[in-house]
C-alpha cells in the first residue's frame, strides 16, 4: 500500500489564488511607485499584494499600499458627490456635473476678480493669488502635469503644491 507523508488535510492546503487571475497595477498612493498583483475571480478582485516582479519593491509594500483592498470593500468609503453650502450644517447630494459646472465657475468669477496683469513697476505678471491648488499622492505623473500646466501656465494660480514631493 502507497503511503505518502502528508495528511490529506495537509494535501488539500493550496493558495487562496488559485484559479483566479492575476493582473499588474500599481498602488495609488504615493509617488514610489510600488507594483501591485490584483487578483480577480469571475471579474470580481478577491486580493491585492505586492508584485515580486517590481524593480522598486520586489513584492513589498507599506501598510498602505498593503490595504489597497479597502478601497473597494470599505462600507465607509464615499462614492457618491456630497455638497455643503457655506455656513450649513448638513451635506447634500449633487451630480457630478452640478459640482464641476459649479467649480468652474467659481474659478473663472476669482480669476477675473483677482488676476494682476501688471504689477507696481508695470512688468508684465499675470498672477493670481486667490486660487491655490494641493493634490494629493493618487495623482499620478500626467495628471500632476495638467494640473500645473492648467493652473501656472492656464490660470496663473502661484500655489500649487502637492503632498507627495513629484
Ligand atoms: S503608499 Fe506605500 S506601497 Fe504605495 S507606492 Fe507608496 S510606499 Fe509603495
Amino acid at each position: 500500500m502507497d503511503r505518502e507523508p502528508w495528511s490529506p488535510r495537509t494535501a488539500d492546503v493550496h493558495s487562496r489564488y488559485r484559479d483566479a487571475e492575476r493582473r499588474h497595477a500599481l498602488c495609488p498612493y504615493c509617488a514610489v511607485g510600488c507594483s501591485l498583483a490584483v487578483y480577480t475571480r469571475d471579474g470580481e478582485v478577491v486580493g491585492i499584494e505586492g508584485d515580486e516582479n517590481s524593480p522598486v519593491s520586489r513584492g513589498r509594500l507599506c501598510p498602505k499600499g498593503a490595504n489597497t483592498l479597502q478601497l473597494l470593500r470599505n462600507p465607509h468609503r464615499i462614492d457618491r458627490v456630497l455638497y455643503r453650502a457655506p455656513y450649513a450644517g448638513a451635506w447634500e447630494e449633487r451630480s457630478l456635473e452640478w459640482v464641476v459646472d459649479r467649480i468652474a465657475r467659481l474659478v473663472k468669477e476669482a480669476r477675473d476678480a483677482d488676476l494682476v496683469e501688471y504689477d507696481e513697476s508695470g512688468l508684465k505678471v499675470n498672477h493670481l493669488k486667490s486660487i491655490a491648488s494641493l493634490g494629493g499622492s493618487a495623482c499620478d505623473n500626467e495628471e500632476n502635469y495638467l494640473i500645473k500646466k492648467l493652473f501656472t501656465g492656464g490660470l496663473g494660480v502661484l500655489s500649487v503644491e502637492n503632498q507627495a514631493r513629484l
